[in-house]
């Protein structure tokens, strides 16, 4: 271990340990601080138990559904504490890869909160509180990666078994009969569906027009009727006033004199920075009026030396993104002029059912840019893999735009909605971020009998030549 590091990271979530890894693999004396989990909020309260959970229910659909493969079971039934078990499981084994790595890696790990007391040409971090006892850790270098936390409503008290976040509502131990979820963004919708799925009645409440903002109207109306035909009940438009305990659970009150009753309420209203513990207003790092701290497009905050990544700043609030992020500011820590993160171009994935995976313009956003645009449209009830394995709700969408002859060119969004499409974009966000024309990807051969021929089949419907369309 050096007296002074190249790098000390603070956080070791996706944002904090993608630089750790990435500057130790790049031959840099790295240093990472975590005062929690190795893994942060991804591995442990976001991506990985959520997508755990929603895969439960995906099993349990699918169960449900047997007979008509011929397959006859009797209905399934949920024990959540097996759930649990097998979800937890993941995250220990990931959780052990991951400090496997670091340490195959050589990054010295701290546990401990990290709180920055210099930012002088050599960085200082005290850290406190942990494993690893009151210590100093001096770099030359230093990047903060201390991510996020829930948003709360006021007057809506946590108690972790009336009122939840996503941090308590991963590790329930049993689910509800009944639910409110505030908030009907991504991770509200992925709660929803996954709750729906496994039988409890959900009520979503959104105060945006629409469920799952940002995402192209087509494919989000196609997740909106899937959830209110699985009994999900859907307002939108509405804000929540508040609520009262009655006997059974929570009565929340909402809109216009509407009222639901509930055994839980789930807040999902969004995450806030947290550089709450980083000491920050003490070493002249600015954090802006809403928590974030500034940066430019190399994650440069602005001191010398000192860059942020993750959640932590104003950005996609997304692990790939924060991955990314981490990568960057070591390239530029390296001095290797890092091409920044393209924000607009970023893959969203959205795990509900039916799924959403999305990158680049929305039709919407393309003629707002002023674009002249070209879509296409395709279904996947006409998909022969979609069909045998029974999930034939969805589509395809691309957005082109109108070459001078008229025709389809450049790629400028991809949009999915349908059986394992979160596994379909990668082609789609290739060509996007290629900046590949219709052309060019209808060479490409898709495998059949898969899911992204429909895919294929959209982009070539936009050379003027579909084979199936
Ligand atoms: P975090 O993961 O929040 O990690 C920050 C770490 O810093 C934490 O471990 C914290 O303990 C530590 N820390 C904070 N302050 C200090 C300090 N002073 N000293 C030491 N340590 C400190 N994203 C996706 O891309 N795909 C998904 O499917 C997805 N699903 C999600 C589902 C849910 C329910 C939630 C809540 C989030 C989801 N996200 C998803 C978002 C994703 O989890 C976050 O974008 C990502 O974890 C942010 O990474 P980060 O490293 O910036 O911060």
């Amino acid at each position: 271990m050096s007296d002074v590091f190249d790098v000390v990271v603070v956080g070791g979530g996706p944002a904090g340990y993608a630089a750790a890894l990435y500057g130790a693999a790049a031959g840099l004396d790295v240093a990472l601080i975590e005062k929690s989990k190795l893994g942060g909020t991804c591995l442990h309260v976001g991506c990985i138990p959520a997508k755990e959970l929603l895969e439960t229910a995906a099993v349990f659909r699918t169960v449900s559904h047997a007979s008509t493969f011929g397959v006859n079971t009797t209905p399934p039934t949920i024990d959540f504490s097996v759930t649990q078990t097998r979800k937890q499981s993941v995250i220990d084994m990931l959780t052990r890869g991951l400090a496997g790595l670091l340490k195959h890696r050589k990054v010295t790990v701290f546990d401990g909160i990290g709180s920055v007391t210099s930012t002088a040409a050599t960085k200082t971090v005290a850290v406190t509180g942990g494993a690893s006892g009151d210590v100093t850790v001096t770099a030359n270098n230093l990047i903060l990666a201390a991510g996020s936390v829930p948003r709360t409503i006021p007057g809506f008290d946590v108690d972790g078994t009336t009122i939840v976040t996503s941090d308590e509502l991963l590790s329930l131990q049993q689910l509800p009969t009944s639910s409110a979820v505030i908030g009907g963004g991504a991770i509200g919708i992925e709660f929803a569906s996954m709750m729906a799925d496994l039988g409890t009645k959900v009520t979503v409440l959104e105060a945006m027009p629409k469920i799952i903002p940002g995402v192209d109207p087509d494919a989000a109306r196609v997740v909106e009727r899937s959830l209110k035909s699985r009994g999900i009940d859907i307002h939108t438009g509405v804000m929540v006033n508040g609520h009262e305990t009655t006997a059974t659970g929570k009565r929340v009150t909402f809109g216009d004199g509407q009222s639901v009753d509930v055994d839980l309420v789930v807040l999902s209203i969004g995450r806030r920075p947290f550089a709450d513990l980083l000491g920050l207003p003490g070493v002249g790092v600015p954090v802006d009026d809403r928590g974030f701290v500034p940066v430019d497009a190399a994650c440069r905050t602005g001191v010398p030396g000192v860059w942020a990544v993750g959640d932590l700043i104003a950005t996609a609030q997304l692990a790939h993104v924060g991955f990314a992020e981490g990568m960057v500011a070591i390239r530029d820590i390296l001095g290797e002029d890092p091409q920044p993160v393209d924000y607009f171009n970023v893959p969203w994935c959205i795990y509900c059912h039916p799924e959403v995976a999305f990158a680049g313009h929305t039709e919407a956003s393309a003629k707002e840019a002023g674009y002249d645009v070209v879509t296409s449209t395709h279904k996947f009830n006409g998909n022969g893999r979609a069909m045998i394995v029974g999930e034939t709700d969805g589509l395809v969408k691309v957005i082109a735009e109108r070459g001078p002859d008229g025709r389809a060119g450049r790629m400028l969004g991809v949009h999915m909605v349908g059986p394992w499409v979160t596994e379909q974009l990668g082609q789609g966000y290739l060509a996007i971020n290629w900046e590949a024309t219709v052309d060019e990807v209808a060479s490409f051969i898709q495998p059949h009998p898969t899911m992204s021929e429909l895919f294929g089949e959209t982009v070539m419907d936009l050379t003027g030549r579909a084979l199936h369309g």
